[in-house]
């Protein structure tokens, strides 16, 4: 019997787990069964992806630049990668504010609603700015401080630190390139078998995602905000989802222009790592996933994914940077805070610099909030409320925004693949073909 396709099988076990979830919110043992019994795989999964995330990385990078004929063509996908990054993130950040200038969300919240969000949420916003203060006390040029570590295994022990290990693998891959064939084959050999070993786990892992989904959603259903505030928060979220449906159209329509593939192969391909970015909120774990899909199911070649999506899963959030702009414009607008069209091209700087700041991980989007409405000159004592106030729909909205990230990863990746004859055939046709030796 033909097996389903990958995206088919996860897409049932979100659907799945969303029903079982709101059944099982409607009786009293249903979110304690949940939590004890179904949360945990979705946690171990999360777990397991993070787990291979740097040695994917260390490993498919140095196969990576080791393959490479010469180092020119190394500044070539690091130069068009991150210019193609920003010009992204900026277009993001513009239908962002687009989209919320013509929506105006912010005009229809009333005092009530504002005082209602305003107390139940305090104390969870008040961390995020807390958060966000020990963040923004750090000089401009920190970022690239932080690039360069001053200990290998410290950075590689943990996954905040993805930077970082790119930077001593670029360095390493480079310096062997450097010496002689005969002294870098046998480092060569090894991290080519680690690398394929690495992408083996990350389909026997994959083997799981239909069921952690279910388990991800399930857990999330039981504790989805009440229905009122959804519906006076409807208009921001819509502004959102508005603005992120846009890009995904921006990404459709590039991939197809330039590189000649159509929508349904750049979808088909990409969308099981969209359905992950969507059920974890973190392109960070989603990572291996999406490296597979655009290596293998969308052609693009090791050497550029290998350095395209670590990249892009920690510098560039597209979803992020239009969620911070619509965010801040909105929560400008509930507070009768006026802002200047001087103000709104401070929304486009620091909604670029804070979504490379950004953590790919969960809510991590919120907390550079704070550093975009501090920029605007939202008084201190309205932060807080601020964030309270788009604090109930923020896991949802968390949710389509990873999924854009990852996306805009996988168009950069096919774009700077294309433009230096790096995108060929894809090598898996279907997962079956892909797990044939499983
Ligand atoms: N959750 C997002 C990501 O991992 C970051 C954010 O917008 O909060 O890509």
């Amino acid at each position: 019997m033909k097996k389903l396709a990958l995206h088919w099988q996860i897409l049932i076990g979100m659907v799945l787990g969303v029903v079982f979830g709101i059944v099982m919110s409607k009786f009293s043992f249903g979110a304690e069964l949940i939590n004890d019994w179904i949360r945990p795989l979705g946690k171990i999964f999360i777990n397991l992806l993070k787990l291979i995330a740097i040695p994917l990385i260390i490993a498919s990078l140095l196969k990576g630049i080791s393959d490479l004929k010469d180092i020119s063509k190394f500044s070539q996908i690091g130069g068009r990668t991150i210019v193609l990054y920003m010009i992204s993130t900026v277009i993001a950040i513009s239908i962002g504010l687009t989209v919320v200038n013509i929506v105006q969300p912010g005009n229809s919240i009333g005092q009530e609603t504002l005082d209602r969000l305003a107390s139940e949420n305090s104390a969870a916003a008040g961390a995020k700015v807390t958060a966000a203060q020990a963040q923004g006390e750090t000089g401009p040029l920190q970022f690239i401080v932080d690039m360069v570590p001053d200990n290998i295994f410290a950075a590689a022990s943990s996954n905040g630190s993805m930077l970082q290990v790119i930077f001593f693998i670029v360095f390493f891959g480079i310096s062997m390139l450097l010496i002689e064939e005969k002294a870098r084959m046998p480092v060569k050999a090894f991290f080519d078998s680690v690398n394929d070993i690495i992408l083996k786990m990350v389909d026997l892992i994959m083997l799981l995602a239909p069921y952690a989904v279910f388990a991800l959603l399930a857990a999330l259903m039981v504790e989805a905000p009440d229905g009122d505030i959804l519906v006076a928060l409807a208009w921001y979220a819509v502004s959102v989802i508005i603005g992120l449906a846009c890009m995904l159209g921006i990404y459709i329509t590039v991939v197809a222009l330039y590189t000649k593939k159509s929508p349904s192969f750049f979808l088909k391909g990409i969308s099981p790592a969209q359905l992950l970015a969507f059920s974890t909120s973190s392109s960070a774990a989603t990572l291996p996933v999406t490296m597979e899909r655009v290596e293998e199911h969308l052609g693009v070649e090791k050497e550029v994914t290998s350095f395209v999506c670590p990249v892009g899963a920690t510098i560039n959030m597209d979803g992020t940077s239009l969620y911070q702009a619509v965010a801040a414009v909105f929560i400008c607008q509930a507070l009768n805070f006026d802002l200047t069209f001087g103000d709104q091209l401070t929304i486009i700087l620091t909604a670029t610099l804070a979504s490379i700041g950004s953590a790919a991980v969960p809510g991590a989007g919120m907390v550079m909030l704070v550093i975009v409405l501090e920029a605007v000159g939202l008084p201190a004592e309205y932060l807080a409320i601020g964030l309270a106030l788009v604090f109930a729909v923020d896991r949802p909205l968390d949710m389509l925004r990873t999924t854009i990230n990852v996306s805009g990863d996988a168009t950069v990746a096919m774009v700077v693949g294309k433009s230096i004859g790096k995108l060929g055939e894809p090598k898996a046709q279907n997962w079956d073909d892909h797990l044939e030796n499983v």
